[in-house]
């Protein structure tokens, strides 16, 4: 396999309600979308946003990583999909989502050339797989609207951002388990709690019996020891999703015990070869996956749709990111109907045209 040619476009989608965490304000999906031509005309496409404040990546330094390096290091070497992979790897220090984007469309065009769908070409058989929902951070009875929305679309587990006022958070989280009683609710916390606060709140949740199923990160990211203190003294089970972006760092955590669950996102590990990886680890010590996405439009995620499709250790899936945006101007791919989302059975990604991407 050769790549011989790069173009880079910006594909911006609204979003439904602007999206808010501890950490931020959001209210389009703007991304970068990759599209490699091999030599033999196949076309793999892959994405990446910048999400400064996760992985310290923008639109400039993305399209700067693919342009300056990752591309240049690629560019007409004849060689195998594992070896392609590793030159995106080692071709510039961090820049994981440039090198997710770029690993993403490497895949899509050895999928194409396999005449196999991607979760098939990773040995999966199951092709639908059902996701949960992101309800924004926002005044409680307003989340508890925006519930009710959710629970009307279909979706069952519903992903709660917490973080910004403790005693705000627990008003929210009754208003919206009041609003669904049945609903499986998730919380992500992005760092915001200190390891003792954590666990004080977490009691107080468990107390008021609001039955969360797990927190995800409530503490720093680079703070391990505070990580495994939540887990070891929290009622609620603890993810690590900033905690972990390389395989190195979910070894880390799986040995340690830091965490109950990881959080496996492309756009955080660089690509699906680390993705693999962490899922072979995840299986090795019996942790359960979770796969979620960064506010993606529909290339990256079909990728991500992909990969869960393919592996039985991501048991919870977090792809909320394309039913949160209003338009989709993404042909092909996965398709995402409610809290249902199946992977195409085209070849590769399956995504033949993407409206309005503006060339750069
Ligand atoms: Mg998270």
């Amino acid at each position: 396999m050769k790549i011989v040619g790069m173009k880079l476009g910006l594909l911006s989608a609204p979003l439904r309600v602007p999206f808010r965490t501890a950490l931020r304000e959001v209210k389009y999906v703007d991304d970068i979308v990759v599209e490699f031509y091999a030599s033999d005309g196949t076309v793999g496409r892959g994405e990446a946003p910048p999400t400064a404040a996760v992985t310290g990546e923008t639109l400039g330094s993305i399209q700067a990583a693919l342009q300056g390096h990752i591309f240049p290091s690629l560019c007409d070497k004849e060689a195998s999909l594992e070896s392609l992979c590793a030159i995106v790897e080692h071709s510039i220090v961090g820049n994981h989502s440039a090198k997710a984007a770029a690993e993403i469309a490497l895949w899509d065009i050895y999928a194409q050339h396999c005449s196999l769908p991607l979760y098939k070409l990773l040995g999966g058989e199951d092709h639908t797989i059902v996701t949960d929902l992101t309800i924004s951070v926002n005044e409680p009875d307003i989340m508890a609207k925006d519930t009710v929305d959710a629970i009307g679309r279909g979706f069952e587990t519903l992903k709660i951002k917490v973080g910004e006022n403790p005693e705000l958070d627990i008003e929210r989280l009754r208003a919206v388990r009041s609003a669904a009683p049945d609903a499986v609710l998730r919380i992500d916390a992005n760092q915001a709690w200190t390891p003792r606060q954590a666990v004080r709140i977490l009691e107080r949740m468990d107390a008021e019996g609001l039955n969360i199923e797990l927190v995800e990160q409530p503490v720093k990211a680079r703070d391990l020891n505070g990580l495994k203190f939540v887990t070891d003294n929290s009622p609620v089970p603890v993810m690590a999703d900033e905690s972990m972006f390389s395989p190195e760092d979910a070894l880390n955590i799986m040995q340690r015990h830091a965490a109950d669950y990881v959080n496996i996102k492309l756009m955080k590990c660089g690509g699906i070869s680390n993705a693999l990886r962490i899922a072979s680890a995840a299986e090795v010590y019996g942790v359960e996956c979770m796969i979620g996405c960064m506010l993606e439009a529909k290339v990256s995620v079909t990728a991500a749709v992909h990969l869960a499709c393919a592996k039985n250790i991501i048991t919870r899936i977090d792809l909320d990111g394309p039913a949160l945006c209003s338009e989709d101007p993404v042909v092909g791919g996965a398709t995402f109907d409610g809290k249902y989302i199946t992977a195409n059975q085209a070849p590769g990604l399956g995504i033949t045209e993407i409206h309005g991407l503006r060339y750069i």
